[in-house]
């Protein structure tokens, strides 16, 4: 490729690709990054999970965030669609469009970030591309994981008599772009800490995703707001997902920003980027799914029940339909 629009004062395309992202490839089948593709040794007895996703600034993060975090928010909103498979992650491609504004010593602190969760969560990087854009910058990862053959968490599975589970707590994100945004004044710094770093920094349930195979009927991650997610659980599964509003799991730094309960749930069940596991189990394998959840140090809450039907919804202490305006983020 060309490296025309590259910045006179950062090394070109090669340049940057042995400097920062050749060590970053330590499996053997990458090759250093010195090949058209790289090879992914298949493991016998598995599948191979692959997903894909981008996010851009201004859209995903903004672009003042540390370089350390945006690289790890992009690598780990992958491994959470991994982990919400009961995959074993293994390694990524990396797809960089970079603006020119961004200087060595930034791409250098991307790269570190990288290398940080590499040891983590034991992947390595097995190739990219690496282009100018006049637009904002945008990082595109595919991650691919193991799993035992046919065993991948589907979200289609779940069952009418179904209970429906979700990990951790809901809408600290959005809580977090709100901190970010200076909609917080008041909050204490450890309550707002705690929020702006479940935005810049999901923690991917790996241990506790691989834990439900086998156990789980449906599972998926909740990106986009529990809610809208749980609807594909359901669409997929043609069930109906009925919720206890009272029972969705928030923290207490969201419960001191958003003090007003209707309001904060409804927020908080719409809200997106969280990357806590929604699982649907049956009432016969609910011991086992806590004792998965107890084995990975993992909080989860019983959230509701699925039933003959079809669609989600959200019901008050008193048996009554919470409307929910809009049930998640929309790019469109
Ligand atoms: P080609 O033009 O044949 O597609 P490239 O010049 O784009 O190859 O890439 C050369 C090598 O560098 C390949 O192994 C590719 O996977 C790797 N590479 C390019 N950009 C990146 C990146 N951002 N991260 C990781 N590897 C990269
Ligand atoms: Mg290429």
């Amino acid at each position: 490729m060309t490296n025309f629009g590259f910045r006179a004062d950062r090394p070109g395309e090669f340049q940057l690709i042995a400097e920062l992202f050749a060590p970053l490839a330590a499996a053997p089948g990458a090759f250093d990054l010195t090949d058209d593709a790289a090879v992914l040794a298949s493991r016998p007895g598995h599948d191979l999970v692959v997903t894909t996703d981008a996010v851009v600034a201004g859209v995903h993060f903004l672009a003042t965030d540390p370089p350390e975090l945006i690289a790890q928010k992009a690598l780990r909103v992958n491994l959470s669609d991994l982990a919400a498979k009961g995959s074993t992650p293994a390694g990524y491609l990396l797809a960089l469009c970079l603006p020119p504004q961004l200087d060595m010593d930034w791409l250098r602190a991307f790269a570190k970030g990288l290398a940080d969760d590499q040891g983590e969560f034991g992947i390595s990087l097995y190739g990219g591309d690496t282009t100018a854009t006049s637009g904002p910058l945008t990082i595109a990862i595919t991650a691919f994981g193991h799993v035992r053959t046919g065993m991948m968490l589907r979200r289609q599975g779940a069952r009418p008599g179904d209970l429906v589970f979700v990990s951790g707590t809901v809408g600290d994100a959005a809580g977090g772009l709100a901190c970010l945004r200076g909609e917080a004044p008041s909050l204490k710094k450890s309550e707002r800490d705690f929020l702006v770093s479940r935005f810049q920094r999901p923690e991917p349930r790996v241990a506790f995703g691989k834990s439900l195979l086998g156990t789980a009927s449906a599972a998926l991650d909740v990106s986009d707001g529990l809610f809208a997610d749980l609807g594909h659980i359901a669409g997929v599964s043609t069930v109906r997902i009925v919720l206890d509003a009272a029972k969705i799991p928030q923290s207490q730094a969201l419960i001191t920003l958003w003090p007003n309960p209707p309001d904060r749930i409804a927020r908080a069940a719409t809200a997106g980027d969280d990357y806590e596991i929604a699982f649907t189990v049956s009432q016969r394998r609910r011991a086992k799914a806590l004792q998965a959840a107890a084995a990975s140090g993992t909080p989860v809450s019983e959230i509701g029940h699925c039933e003959a039907g079809k669609g989600v919804v959200l019901l008050d202490s008193c048996g009554e339909e919470i409307r929910i305006p809009l049930p998640g983020y929309v790019h469109f």
